[in-house]
């Protein structure tokens, strides 16, 4: 099958490498292939050349309900024709977010809204040093928290390997880094440990509940129970990142699923089904320590529980409660895709696994059991880039870095999931064919 053509998107790929550093706004987007996409609709992106894909990079997770949701689109263009953005006090919009929130994510009694994820994650973890006076903050290897200084690290994509960019980025204080410590996935003693060392300094341990940036790594039920029951005894708070998992996996996110409640959520990217959003929830008590009149850590932006962004996240949580086969469709679809994947691999005897968690899935190159940071270690990086490159070739959107996972949204449908079996053997035997 011949690989898309880009005439279009080169000429715009080199007109932006002359105004914009890279040619991308953002680091992890550029793919060594000239994309630029016109046009979204549902589980369908098409490109400046009319090459239309079946999405499943959802912009890193950000689209849940299918690209340009109607509901979500008109309650925007709804926002547009009422106040804009004025700065002072609270709209209708802002405060019916947060108790939507507060209905829906178990451990939250109070929520402050934000622009992004990593705004939340760095407010997150600000709050955490506050109410309990201390400075270390633990996360683990691989886990991807945004860009703030305090998490900026031991993301091991084999990118990040190959420059030894660990750190993330150059300009972070070492005394940044130092205060952040590492532990294990999935290893308890490697928590355990940590805090026998640095007994009473440990703020904080932040973790994805489910590690997507590394893929899916799904916590074991001890792991997560013991994580809680450690934090507490040490006088920690335990902070879920659920910029991913939040609305995806269920609608109160992934500790609903686990039955944990942390300490502080911090969400983003699907809350608003594509629209810029974010925000930090949590008990009264500890969220009281961002009330701008009695209570002592800053959390402010010019931009925080915009209309739009309080409109389209509104919306989304809408649609979510009122269509609750949306958690059936996309784990059927999960499911079916990730049964399909591995009856591929070990009927052409390929070394690979698969794995993931509702519409999430996983093609990892490795042999079982991918529980941690040491059975990442194993996979093939090579093969994995190849696979995905080879579906985006055949017109199903997959980001070429490894450890990079896929989503499947509201829009996907089981012909997508078929269809997508049907190139995925493709691939692979050229895979085997080749070596890789
Ligand atoms: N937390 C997690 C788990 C993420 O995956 C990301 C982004 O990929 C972030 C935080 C940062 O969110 P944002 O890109 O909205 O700043």
């Amino acid at each position: 099958m011949p690989s898309p053509q880009h005439p279009r998107g080169q000429a715009i790929a080199d007109a932006a490498a002359r105004v914009i550093p890279g040619g991308v706004n953002s680091s992890t987007r550029y793919i060594g292939a000239p994309y630029s996409f016109v046009e979204a609709a549902g589980a369908y992106v098409t490109d400046a050349d009319g090459n239309r894909y079946l999405d499943y990079h959802a912009a890193f997770g950000a689209i849940l309900l299918g690209h340009n949701h109607p509901a979500v689109n008109d309650a925007v263009r709804a926002a547009l024709e009422g106040v804009d953005l004025v700065g002072l006090g609270v709209t209708e919009g802002e405060v019916a977010l947060a108790e939507r929130v507060v209905e829906i994510l178990p451990s939250a009694e109070s929520m402050i809204a934000t622009m992004s994820g990593s705004e939340a994650v760095a407010q997150a973890v600000r709050l955490a040093r506050a109410v309990t006076g201390r400075d270390l903050i633990v996360k683990f290897q691989g886990g991807f928290h945004g860009w703030s200084d305090a998490v900026a690290r031991n993301v091991i994509s084999p990118a990040d390997r190959a420059y030894g960019r660990d750190p993330l980025s150059r300009g972070i204080l070492p005394q940044a880094l130092d205060s952040t410590l590492i532990a294990e996935f999935n290893d308890l003693d490697s928590v355990t440990a940590l805090f026998e060392v640095h007994k009473d300094r440990i703020a904080a341990v932040i973790m994805e509940p489910i590690p997507h940036n590394v893929g899916a790594l799904l916590p074991t039920t001890e792991f997560v129970t013991g994580l809680r029951e450690l934090t507490r005894e040490r006088g920690a708070l335990l902070i879920f990142d659920e910029v991913i998992t939040g609305l995806r996996h269920s609608l109160g996110g992934y500790q609903q699923v686990v039955g944990i409640n942390p300490d502080l959520t911090t969400f983003g990217k699907g809350l608003a089904n594509g629209f810029p959003s974010g925000g930090v929830a949590g008990p009264r008590d500890l969220m009281e320590h961002f009330n701008g009149q009695t209570g002592d850590v800053l959390l402010a932006g010019t931009f925080n529980g915009n209309a739009i962004a309080c409109a389209a996240a509104l919306a989304t949580i809408d649609h979510l409660q009122a269509n609750p086969d949306f958690y059936q469709r996309t784990h059927a679809l999960g499911e079916r895709m990730r049964t399909g994947l591995t009856e591929l691999v070990t009927e052409l005897d390929i070394e690979a696994t698969t794995a993931g968690f509702g519409g999430i899935f996983v093609l990892y190159f490795a042999k079982p059991p991918i529980l941690g940071y040491r059975d990442l270690l194993r996979n093939n990086d090579e093969a994995y880039v190849a696979f995905h490159r080879g579906m985006t070739e055949r017109g199903f959107l997959m980001l070429p870095m490894s450890l990079k996972r896929n989503h499947i949204s509201g829009a996907h449908t089981q012909e997508d999931v078929d269809r997508t079996l049907e190139a995925a053997r493709d691939v692979l035997v050229a895979l085997r064919a080749a070596g890789t």
